[in-house]
């Protein structure tokens, strides 16, 4: 079956809740889902610590990252996480992204959302931070 797909504009905290709520409790019922979070346009955030305001924008490919199997009662759940189209960036990421300090940046991501004890949480974005890497297409834009 074809996964729904679904796009959720966030506006706040409680739209991210909301959505990935509705997601897991799409994925438990059996139905496959295909789920966009887009920050509204007031609400643009570096891609990579949530810092506002975003100042470049890193043209980049669709691709999905991190991927996992999750063993559910109910079945195997598989879980991606897609990026779609440019990443946003804030003045302090882009300058770490262009001197090529990597973990530079992996530290200050994991600073900004205190994920130093998550390593779970930190595969998944340092997944995605390779996914970047691989993907972009070409020279940052400054917006701001
Ligand atoms: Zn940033």
């Amino acid at each position: 079956m074809e996964p729904v797909r679904k796009t959720f504009v966030i506006h706040n905290d409680q739209d991210r809740e909301a959505a990935f709520l509705e997601m897991e409790q799409t994925v438990h019922s059996g139905i496959s889902i295909d789920a966009s979070l887009v920050p509204a346009p007031e609400n643009l955030q570096c891609d990579f610590d949530s810092a506002r305001p975003v100042v470049w924008m890193y043209p980049a490919r669709d691709f999905t990252g991190y991927a996992m199997v999750e063993h559910d009662p109910g079945g195997n759940i598989n879980h991606s996480h897609n990026s779609r189209g440019d990443w946003a960036a804030c003045h302090a990421c882009h300058a770490l992204i262009e001197s090529g300090d990597i973990a530079g940046l992996k530290a200050r991501m994991i600073a900004a959302f205190g994920l130093e004890d998550e390593p779970l949480i930190q595969e998944i974005i340092f997944t995605q931070l390779d996914g970047f890497w691989a993907n972009r297409t070409g020279l940052p834009v400054r917006v701001k």
